[in-house]
């Protein structure tokens, strides 16, 4: 397994990726437009892209994911792809009838220079249905990126301002799963905050079995909760990369002031969006939530022995790799090696935030914004560690090196369940405590002699 990985030295690599930390902008972009009712997706390329783009998602969230193409061939690849675009949106219309397409480029069409907004503008459209665009290249950024100009889209082009405000606040959830989604709401709901949450995959890409096939299950922002976003009183950004540009797009455009917060794992992650909740709202945090909290601190203090100065490494989407860096460090674990693959963002100097407000010493943490997992690899080799935490992707090194795995972010393409149950909050930094201690406890169990596997250990 990734025999070909050099075990001596770290090779210096310029102009190649092997085995990215990320996948293509377009993933993003269609899993933020599933997220709001009664829109098709739609990726403005050749059949190939989109197909990847429903698979991967699919695989994820063992769902359905729908989307439609422009299917460029050889002609289109050429000429442009505007009479693609027009026949598309008319059969799409015809077809399934939804209210909003929302339009996605590929490399193909930004390649070539296909012009969206040209295009679309000189469609005619049947009464009262909309579409919109976002621009999602796959050679720059990630599916973070086009999540996050996929949410941005929504705004621009539909969110309107009247002379009534909503009280409404806005919460833009970042990239994460359903089963996070729905745990961010029941904190919402607890301080009976009015909200719009957008985009919203709950009852979309984990939709209940029911037996009927629903082209646009019932879940989803409601359209005319987007439209009303400009009346929205405030909006709070969970991720600085896949929510800040959505909640500045609503700045620019009607003035809807912002915070932008981590996403809310770990123990102070979820702290600061209990606490933004609670100075919204003008209330005291509730109960419940106080005690989930005692809960949580509780239970880090039991396992505390089983994770303090283990060594970790840390992959995935900039948001969530670092609520996983800081809870790690809550745990009394080491983070010897942090990356992702997303750029931008300033990935690095954040990370060093993190350590240094946990007196780490960066030499003790190897950084890095735009790695990749044959980079990763070639480092643990050089200086092992006893944990992996991220997505699938590190599945072949945690098989090369016989380190275990604790699978966690996006994708997770090889297990079932995950997309339901949340990371986020306190019952999520509950979820992730345990796998982190069951893992390393399994680790013990297996190692050690026969006459050591106790029950208190
Ligand atoms: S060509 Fe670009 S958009 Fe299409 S699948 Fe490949 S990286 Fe993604």
């Amino acid at each position: 397994m990734l025999d070909a990985t050099p075990r001596d030295s770290v090779m210096e690599r310029k102009g190649l990726v092997s085995n990215p930390c990320k996948t293509c902008q377009p993933v993003g972009a269609i899993y933020a437009a599933l997220g709001v009712h009664g829109v098709m997706p739609h990726s403005h390329g050749s059949q190939g892209c989109v197909a990847f783009h429903r698979m991967f998602l699919t695989r994820h969230f063992k769902e359905p994911a729908m989307a439609s193409t422009s299917a460029f061939t050889e002609g289109a690849s050429v000429f442009g792809g505007g009479a693609n675009l027009k026949t598309a949106v008319k059969n799409i219309f015809d077809i399934y009838n939804p209210e909003v397409i929302a339009v996605h480029t590929t490399c193909l069409s930004e390649t070539i220079g296909d012009d969206l907004h040209s295009f679309i503008s000189a469609l005619e459209l049947p009464k009262g249905k909309r579409v919109i665009y976002c621009n999602t290249p796959s050679y720059v950024g990630s599916h973070v990126t086009g999540f996050s100009s996929m949410a941005a889209g929504f705004v621009n082009h539909l969110a309107e301002k009247s002379n009534e405000t909503t009280g409404k606040l806005f919460v833009i959830p970042g990239f994460v799963n359903p089963g996070d989604m729905r745990e961010m709401k029941l904190y919402l709901d607890a301080f009976d905050i009015d909200y719009t949450m957008m985009p919203d995959t709950t009852d979309v890409m984990d939709a209940p079995m029911t037996g009927n096939f629903e082209l646009f299950p019932k879940g989803g922002t409601p359209l005319a909760e987007v439209k009303r976003l400009g009346d929205a009183a405030h909006t709070i950004a969970l991720g600085e990369w896949a929510s800040e540009p959505c909640a500045n797009a609503l700045k620019r455009k009607h003035d809807v002031n912002f915070d932008v917060l981590g996403l809310p794992i770990g123990l102070a992650g979820t702290d600061a969006y209990v606490m933004a909740l609670s100075k919204f709202s003008a209330k005291p945090v509730p109960r419940e939530i106080d005690n989930l909290r005692g809960r949580l601190v509780d239970s880090m203090l039991d396992v505390h022995q089983y994770l303090s100065a283990k060594r970790v490494a840390i992959a995935g989407d900039p948001d969530t790799v670092l609520g996983l860096l800081q809870f790690v460090l809550e745990c009394g674990m080491i983070p010897a090696y942090v990356g992702t693959g997303t750029p931008g963002g300033n990935f690095e100097a954040k990370v060093d935030t993190i350590l240094e407000k946990y007196g780490v010493a960066q030499d003790d943490c190897w950084r890095k914004s735009e790695t990749d997992y044959f980079e990763l690899h070639q480092r643990i080799i050089q200086n092992p560690v006893d944990l992996l935490l991220g997505p699938s992707l590190w599945k072949q090194i945690a098989k090369a090196e016989d380190i275990p795995l604790v699978r966690c972010g996006f994708p997770i393409l090889d297990r079932y369940i995950h997309p339901l149950i949340p990371i986020v909050g306190y019952s999520g930094a509950l979820h992730l405590l345990q796998m982190i201690a069951d893992t390393l406890m399994d680790r013990q169990d297996a190692l050690c002699e026969d006459q050591d596997l106790e029950f208190v250990m």
